[in-house]
């Protein structure tokens, strides 16, 4: 059936987690657009080259992304080599917000996500799904926490990992991204007017699951 439940928000609200539950629940496929944004991200600094938005658009032209999903987790490939953790380094979440922001990157990325979608039985999360990709999406939501939880959430993770965390910087790292997201000319971070606002600051992620598919229900 045609259903796409459009889950966007801030970087740190939790989406991906969501998303991969809530799509396991329902039979759907899962779509990690943020994940896309970053191999084209990945891509380019393989290249070596310094940024240019010319660059990037055409290697987001070029990019032949692929998802395999996998018990947990969600397995991404760029022209056919793995890169399911090389797309989570520090180094390409420092850029990616640069990278999504290039007109040509956005068009290549969308067309690519209404193709992968274009059957229905998918949650997508990111940031423009309910705005611009699936404008007609069936369920909207939008997913937020406070910074300071999405900072310390990233970070608990980040620890479980065994890594060291400054929650101070990566607080200032999610705002910067959030702004970046917010304020670029091309589909910014932004609800959807008929996308229905979900605040998980007090929740746990079990809540936050039933509480979207009550509304996916809806
Ligand atoms: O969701 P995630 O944090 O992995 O996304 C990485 C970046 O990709 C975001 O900060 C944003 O710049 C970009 N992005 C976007 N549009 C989407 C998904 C992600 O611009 N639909």
């Amino acid at each position: 059936k045609g259903f796409v439940l459009a889950i966007d928000g801030p970087a740190g609200a939790g989406k991906s987690t969501i998303a991969k539950l809530a799509a396991g629940k329902l039979g759907f496929a899962y779509i990690d657009t943020g994940a896309m944004y970053r191999a084209v991200t990945w891509k380019l600094l393989q290249t070596g080259e310094p940024f240019s938005p010319e660059l990037a658009g055409k290697l987001a032209n070029e990019i032949r992304i692929t998802f395999r999903p996998e018990n947990a987790i969600n397995r991404v490939f760029v022209d056919g080599t793995e890169v399911t953790d090389a797309i989570r380094t520090a180094e390409v979440t420092g850029l990616v917000s640069k990278v999504a922001a290039v007109p040509e990157v956005r068009t290549a990325m969308v067309d690519q996500q209404r193709r992968m979608g274009a059957e229905g039985g998918i949650v997508m999360d990111g940031r423009d799904i309910g705005t611009v990709v699936f404008p007609d999406a069936q369920c909207k939501i939008f997913l937020t926490a406070t910074v300071e939880e999405r900072a310390r959430r990233r970070g608990l993770e980040l620890e479980a990992k065994g890594e060291k965390v400054d929650y101070k910087k990566l607080q200032e790292d999610i705002a910067f991204r959030d702004k970046q997201d917010s304020e670029r000319e091309v589909s910014p971070l932004r609800q959807a007017e008929d996308a229905i606002y979900l605040d998980t600051s007090a929740m746990n992620i079990e809540q936050v699951t039933d509480k979207v598919l009550e509304l996916v229900k809806e």
